[in-house]
């Protein structure tokens, strides 16, 4: 085995433990949190040492990357998106994603719709919502998720699963507490107002820094990319 493997073999036992001892923490079975190993920037042989120790699911932050790096791998990968996806970019995701995190307009939404119904598809999408309310070109504002829910109801292409955020980047990640717990409610009154949304059940949060904290407050999917393959240098 190489040094590469070797490092990215102990990363991820790393990062399972970490995983298994906030989830103890809270009182969750381990398997109550779906890891997505974040390969962005990264090449496909670090993907497929990560491959060699289980690892399933992967996700890109960039269209382009996801239609490049899928055809190379296994199909039993299972690819998330979790970046900025713009409409004319759609038909690099559709065809591989299993789950899109970053969904945050209704034009958005439409063109999936309308790509994932030439696929025959019908496309698992989350909400992506600005929580923190920082300056951030990305993500609904709270009072627009209410909005875009009720337009979405007439895709029947698209089915919304969840709601994504990403906080700030914090030296001390106990400050985004607030935010997770904040987007767990959410969720929690979408599903007491809206009986019809049944399949929202799903919250994607938590990076390298902070996903002990999301663990706590609820997160289903933790987006892990510098704890499993180490610094981006682009
Ligand atoms: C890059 C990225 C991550 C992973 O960040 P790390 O701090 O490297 O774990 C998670 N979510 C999104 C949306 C990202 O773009």
């Amino acid at each position: 085995m190489t040094e590469r493997s070797e490092t990215i073999k102990h990363n991820m036992l790393s990062i399972k433990q970490r995983i298994e001892t906030a989830c103890a923490r809270s009182d969750r079975s381990s398997d109550s949190v779906c890891l997505l190993a974040v390969s962005k920037t990264k090449p496909i042989s670090d993907i497929s040492y990560a491959w060699q120790t289980g690892q399933r699911v992967f996700a890109e932050n960039k269209p382009q990357e996801i239609r490049d790096k899928a055809p190379q791998l296994d199909d039993n990968i299972s690819w998330h998106m979790i970046g900025h996806c713009q409409k004319n970019k759609v038909k690099y995701v559709v065809p591989f994603c299993q789950l899109i995190h970053s969904v945050d307009s209704y034009d958005l939404a439409s063109k999936i719709n309308q790509v994932a119904s030439n696929y025959q598809k019908i496309m698992p999408i989350m909400l992506q919502v600005n929580i923190s309310g920082e300056v951030s070109k990305y993500g609904l504002a709270i009072e627009e998720i209410f909005p875009l829910l009720e337009s979405l109801k007439e895709f029947k292409q698209i089915k919304p699963v969840g709601l994504m955020t990403i906080p700030p980047y914090q030296d001390n990640p106990e400050e985004n507490r607030q935010y997770f717990r904040r987007l767990k409610e959410i969720l929690v009154d979408i599903k007491m107002k809206k009986p019809d949304n049944k399949t929202m059940e799903y919250l994607s949060m938590g990076m390298t820094n902070d996903f002990e904290i999301a663990i706590e407050e609820g997160a289903t999917h933790i987006r892990v990319g510098t704890g499993i393959f180490g610094n981006r240098t682009k």
